[in-house]
């Protein structure tokens, strides 16, 4: 009897969520949300990442019993952080979850004709706005639905801590000083949030890690300025072209990587059975997937998921704007790794000074950029997995996508391996969805099963058959 009552209340809690969706007040709620200019990269656009937390998050939270506390950020150039707890009782499980407030800029002037990143608007039957999918929509779905879940029980049934920060498009500053230094805050049993990209647009996903990401420079310097090529041509070494060849030797000319160390540990054979199910599909506007890229004998989904990759991010030699006819002085290429769990980042510098000296390119300085983000991934098999892809697919009636790491990156390392959590990610957006670009968007029908999905969830966990941590 006690479990057909809270299959009831379960469906009740989603019938409601659903309502919040139907009547139009979840648009509402996430176009003021996006309306927010919340631009981490602009240092003036500050005072908005306050507003944020304070004006909108905080009265949002605090109506249904969370306690809302600002932080400041332990780094001068990091964003305030909200810390947002709803404490029933400490025997209970205790759920983390996380989101950011802040968005990359809006690049106003490079939206299609009629959007604006700023004003939430409908076209084609996707949302359009700054922040709509990265991360604005995907939070909202998820604190709305711990809400949906407390109106129909009376109580959540779990205890929650919420971590709301606003410097996550600036490589997150701040974020793994302020957890370690809060551990106490962020004592949970689980690690729940969303952000990122579902598999495919229609078949709800989660991952549970992400791949790191290690950005550096590459600086050519040979002489203080350029020189005329009639005169000095043939006399002087051109730094754009050491470069080109430079580069030359850290891949082939199809992208496979020719770095040993760089080269991933082999996969386990439960990632490599996860990923085999796994089948990519950006949706409509993805680009072609070439196939003869990328690491031989490898399928798309386990270059993605399964394997290290190294992206030349720009390149630049003389004035591109102005050419000269003239030897340049310099050369700068920026070069970025992807890299999976297994992989020590630490080991990335020195394993290329050493393979570019060995080929005559001890000119060349390398350079880490700012705090790299670490790999992590959790084991499919843990038993949180397992209860969110049994829970979902109650709610879907779906068969749910389970990546080991996602392809992209999240600071998910700070709270794997810092706060030591197991981390699930449950995607409300999906590839096509042109974050960091302009007519950055979200799909109605995925905000709408991500509200179901996410209440089923948190109703499961409120109803004492959790894993046992
Ligand atoms: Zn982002």
């Amino acid at each position: 009897m006690a479990s057909m009552m809270s299959t009831a209340g379960r469906d009740t809690a989603i019938s409601a969520i659903e309502e919040y969706f139907d009547n139009g007040t979840f648009r509402e709620d996430l176009a003021r949300r996006v309306a927010i200019r919340t631009e981490s990269p602009e240092p003036d656009k500050r005072p908005e990442l306050y507003r944020y937390l304070e004006e909108e998050l905080t009265p949002y939270l605090s109506d249904f019993g969370f306690d809302c506390v600002i932080h400041e950020n332990p780094r001068p150039d990091g964003g305030p952080f909200l810390v947002a707890t709803r404490t029933e009782d400490p025997s209970l499980p205790t759920v983390m979850t996380y989101g950011h407030g802040d968005v990359v800029r809006g690049y106003d002037d490079q939206w299609q004709e009629g959007l604006s990143p700023w004003n939430m608007t409908e076209e084609n039957g996707r949302w359009y706005g700054r922040g709509t999918a990265d991360n604005k929509a995907q939070h909202t779905i998820n604190l709305a639905a711990i809400k949906a879940v407390l109106e129909q029980r009376g109580h959540l049934g779990f205890n929650v801590v919420a971590l709301i920060e606003t410097g996550e498009e600036c490589g997150s500053p701040g974020l793994k000083e302020f957890c370690a230094q809060n551990k106490d805050l962020f004592k949970a049993d689980v690690f729940i949030a969303s952000d990122g990209p579902r598999l495919r647009p229609e078949q709800p996903t989660i991952f549970m890690g992400s791949r790191g990401v290690f950005n550096f420079t590459m600086t050519l310097e040979l002489r203080g300025g350029g020189h005329h090529s009639g005169n000095w041509g043939g006399l002087l070494a051109n730094p754009g072209i050491i470069m080109a060849h430079a580069l030359a030797t850290i891949t082939d000319a199809r992208g496979k990587l020719l770095i040993e160390e760089w080269r991933p540990q082999p996969m386990t054979n439960s990632v490599r059975l996860a990923i085999s199910k796994l089948k990519i599909d950006g949706g409509e506007n993805s680009p072609d997937i070439d196939e003869d890229w990328g690491e031989p004998g490898l399928t798309s989904e386990e270059k993605v998921f399964g394997s290290n990759t190294f992206e030349v991010r720009s390149f630049v030699t003389g004035n591109p704007r102005n050419p000269v006819n003239a030897i340049p002085p310099k050369a700068v290429a920026h070069g970025h790794i992807r890299y999976v769990a297994g992989t020590d980042p630490m080991t990335f510098l020195p394993s290329l000074r050493k393979h570019l000296d060995a080929q005559g390119f001890n000119q060349i300085e390398l350079e880490a950029e700012r705090d790299y983000m670490n790999a992590t991934r959790l084991d499919p098999d843990h038993p949180w997995a397992q209860f969110s892809i049994k829970s979902i697919e109650k709610t879907t009636d779906q068969e749910v996508a389970v990546l080991p790491n996602l392809g992209g990156t999240l600071p998910n390392d700070v709270f794997a391996e810092v706060l030591e959590l197991p981390t699930i990610w449950v995607p409300h957006s999906y590839a096509g969805c042109s974050q960091h670009a302009p007519n950055e968007h979200v799909l109605p029908e995925i905000c709408r099963q991500g509200l179901q999905m996410m209440t089923g969830l948190w109703w499961d966990l409120g109803s004492g058959d959790t894993p046992k941590s």
